[in-house]
C-alpha cells in the first residue's frame, strides 16, 4: 500500500508522461472568456513598462537639487493629468502638480507627495486646499520635505523590457495574469483546449438526484462532486452518467468513456464482490499502478493508464471521492491541461481538540480553520465517517494526520488541507 505523498508522485510522473505524447490542440480565446485557462504561448511586453516615466503620487514634480532644505519654495507653472503631455521643460526653480500615473516633465527628476507641500495663495497666505481649476499661475508652492532624485518615479522600463516575456507558456490565467495580458494587448491569448474528463459514477443502488429514491437507493451526489472539481481545476467535465454494477455493462461505459482525455469514477473499487472497476479495467488492458493508497478516507483508490489515458477509480463514499480527487486527480488535471501540477497546498494552524488516530494510514478529517483569536485555530467536526457528506457543509478544511505522528494535544501546530473555494 502506498503512502499518498508516493501515489501522487506517481500519478504526476504517468500523466506527464501521457500528456507529453498527446497531440494537445491549441485554441485562440476571448480574454473575457480565458479566466483560469492556461497559456499555450508566452506572453510578451509589447512596449516598456511603465512605457513613460511614471509618478507614483499626487504632488509636485521637482528637480530635486531645487530642494535642498526644508521650507524651499518653488514656482509653479502648470498641471500635469495622468495622460497628458507637459509641453515644456522645467527650469531651475520651478515645479508642476502632478497626479498619480502622469509623466513628469523634462527636466523635473523627482515628485513631491501633494502632503509635504503647502500651495501658498496669492498674498502669501496659505491655501492647501485651492482647487485645481483655480490654481493661479505662476503660484508659489512651500515644500516641507528635500527631495531626492528619482523619488517617487518609477522610470520607464523598469518594470519590464519591450519584448520580455512576462507570461510563460503554461501559466494559467488568474484575475492577476488576465490584468497582465490586458496592459499589453494581448486579447486573444492562445491556451491549449480544456482536456475532457468524463464522470462516471457507478452502483446499482445509484440514482439520478432528480428521481424519487426507493428505501435504499442512494442519489448520485459523486457525479455532482465531482464535474464541479473538474471545472474548478480548469478542465472540462463530461458526466456520463451511472453504471451499473454488472461487469459487461461497466466495460461498455468505461470503454465509451476513455474516448475522452480522462476518466474519473466513483465506486466500485473496494473489496465487496460488486466491486467491479478494477477487474473491468484490467480486462480492458489497464495498467494498474496502484489500487490502495495509507489514507483515510480514501484507501481503494485505483490509478490506471487505459488506451493512454488517465482513469481514476475512486471510492464511492462522498467524503473519499472529494479527499482523493484532490489528492490524485487534480494534478493530473493540471498537467493534461498545459499547466504544472499545483503542489498539496498544506497550511499549519494550532490545533482546538484533541485527536486520536489510528495507526497504518495518514488521516485526512473534515475540520473548520479559524483566525478568530488572530492565530489559525483549526477543529476537526464530529463525523460518522467517509459516508457523511453531512458534516463536511460546515468545514472549510481538512486536519491532516500523517502516519508518523497520530496523537495530537490541543495547541500543537498540525497540517491543514484547504478545501478549495471555501478558503
Ligand atoms: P462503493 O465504493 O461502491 O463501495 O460505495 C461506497 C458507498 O458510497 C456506498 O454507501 C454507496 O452507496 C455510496 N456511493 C457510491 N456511489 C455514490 C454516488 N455516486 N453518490 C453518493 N453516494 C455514492
Ligand atoms: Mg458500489
Amino acid at each position: 500500500m502506498l503512502a499518498f505523498p508516493d501515489a501522487r508522485r506517481k500519478v504526476i510522473e504517468v500523466v506527464t508522461a501521457i500528456s507529453r505524447d498527446r497531440a494537445a490542440a491549441r485554441e485562440l480565446v476571448a480574454l473575457d472568456a480565458a479566466l483560469g485557462r492556461v497559456l499555450a504561448a508566452p506572453v510578451h511586453a509589447d512596449r516598456d513598462y511603465p512605457p513613460f516615466n511614471r509618478s507614483t503620487r499626487d504632488g509636485y514634480a521637482v528637480r530635486a537639487a531645487d530642494l535642498r532644505a526644508v521650507g524651499d519654495v518653488l514656482t509653479l507653472v502648470g498641471e500635469i493629468p495622468a495622460g497628458k503631455e507637459f509641453s515644456r521643460a522645467i527650469q531651475a526653480g520651478e515645479c508642476v502638480q502632478i497626479m498619480t500615473g502622469a509623466a513628469p516633465p523634462e527636466g523635473a527628476d523627482a515628485v513631491e507627495m501633494i502632503e509635504y507641500t503647502r500651495l501658498l495663495g496669492e498674498g502669501g497666505g496659505e491655501n492647501s486646499k485651492t482647487p485645481l481649476g483655480r490654481m493661479v499661475l505662476p503660484g508659489r508652492v512651500h515644500f516641507e520635505r528635500t527631495a531626492r532624485a528619482g523619488q517617487n518615479i518609477v522610470p520607464r522600463g523598469s518594470e519590464a523590457r519591450a519584448g520580455q516575456t512576462l507570461l510563460r507558456a503554461g501559466a494559467r490565467l488568474g484575475y492577476v495574469e488576465l490584468s497582465l495580458a490586458a496592459q499589453v494587448g494581448c486579447v486573444r491569448p492562445e491556451v491549449w483546449v480544456r482536456p475532457r474528463v468524463g464522470i462516471l459514477s457507478t452502483g446499482d443502488e445509484v440514482i439520478d438526484a432528480a428521481e424519487t429514491p426507493g428505501p435504499l437507493q442512494i442519489r448520485n451526489g459523486n457525479s455532482f462532486s465531482l464535474a464541479a472539481q473538474v471545472e474548478s481545476a480548469g478542465a472540462e467535465a463530461v458526466l456520463l452518467g451511472n453504471a451499473p454494477d454488472e461487469a459487461g455493462e461497466l466495460k461498455r461505459r468505461i470503454a465509451e468513456g476513455l474516448k475522452l482525455d480522462a476518466l474519473v469514477l466513483s465506486g466500485g473499487v473496494s473489496a465487496g464482490k460488486y466491486d467491479l472497476v478494477e477487474g473491468v479495467l484490467t480486462e480492458l488492458g489497464a495498467e494498474i499502478y496502484f489500487d490502495s493508497v495509507a489514507i483515510r478516507p480514501g484507501r481503494p483508490a485505483v490509478f490506471a493508464k487505459c488506451e493512454r489515458k488517465p482513469v481514476f477509480g475512486l471510492p464511492g463514499n462522498p467524503v473519499s471521492t472529494m479527499v482523493t480527487f484532490e489528492l490524485f486527480v487534480l494534478p493530473a488535471l493540471d498537467i493534461l491541461s498545459g499547466a504544472e501540477a499545483r503542489p498539496l497546498p498544506l497550511l499549519r494552524a494550532k490545533l482546538g481538540a484533541q485527536l486520536r488516530e489510528k495507526p497504518g494510514l495518514a488521516h485526512f478529517l473534515p475540520a473548520r480553520i479559524e483566525w478568530t483569536s488572530g492565530e489559525p485555530v483549526v477543529t476537526n467536526v464530529r463525523w460518522q465517517g467517509s459516508g457523511d457528506v453531512v458534516a463536511l457543509a460546515d468545514t472549510n478544511c481538512f486536519l491532516v494526520v500523517h502516519e508518523g505522528k497520530l496523537d495530537w494535544e490541543v495547541g500543537e501546530w498540525i497540517d491543514v488541507m484547504p478545501r478549495r473555494g471555501a478558503l
